[in-house]
């Protein structure tokens, strides 16, 4: 693999963690399935060279309800489309989702600018469609966003509003509250 989001050492060994791991594990960067998944991958890598799995790259899971989708690099579905079943067989994984981190998003820690994080909602939200976006200022120093989404009446967002929320936080660092305006 090209990128993991644990050092590979901490992939492979049963439990013990690096200082710099469990650090990231006890802040939420990382979590136990992100380490149980980068195993699977590296023993996939192993024992199928032609996979091209080393040339690619697993970011992070993010685990909503049913469905643990996997942030991998830009164009490389098809790579990691034959990890599916092993994930789902060893880890008790009902749905598995990729979504490609795009370039500009590249570090996972960053914040992405403001025309990534409108492309990105925008993207989750089809068939509902973006109105707007502000941001806001909270009292405690930090600062969120309000995103306005017009959805017609019978038509249904992909996620629900909270897993759509956690979504998009998990890929843009950035606080996103969405508010659903049905239309006729
Ligand atoms: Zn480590």
């Amino acid at each position: 693999m090209k990128l993991l989001p644990t050092c590979i050492t901490c992939a492979k060994s049963d439990g013990m963690l690096c200082e710099s791991c469990q650090e990231r594990l006890e802040s939420g960067e990382l979590t136990n399935l992100d380490i149980d998944i980068s195993e699977i991958m590296l023993e996939m890598e192993e024992a199928n060279p032609d996979m091209k799995l080393s040339e690619a790259s697993f970011f992070k899971s993010i685990e909503l309800e049913r469905l643990t989708i996997l942030v991998i690099g830009k164009g490389e579905t098809e790579v990691f489309k034959p990890v599916i079943k092993k994930l789902q067989r060893e880890l008790q994984l009902s749905r598995i989702e990729f979504i490609e981190k795009s370039k500009e998003s590249s570090d996972l820690k960053a914040r992405v600018s403001e025309k990534e994080l409108k492309n990105i909602v925008n993207d989750f939200v089809k068939p509902g469609k973006l109105l707007g976006i502000n941001k806001l200022f909270l009292p405690t120093g930090d600062d969120e966003y309000k995103a306005r989404v017009q959805i017609k009446q019978g038509d249904r967002l992909p996620l629900s509003k909270p897993n759509l929320e956690k979504l998009i936080k998990e890929l843009t660092n950035t606080i996103v509250r969405i508010e659903i305006d049905v239309v006729q």
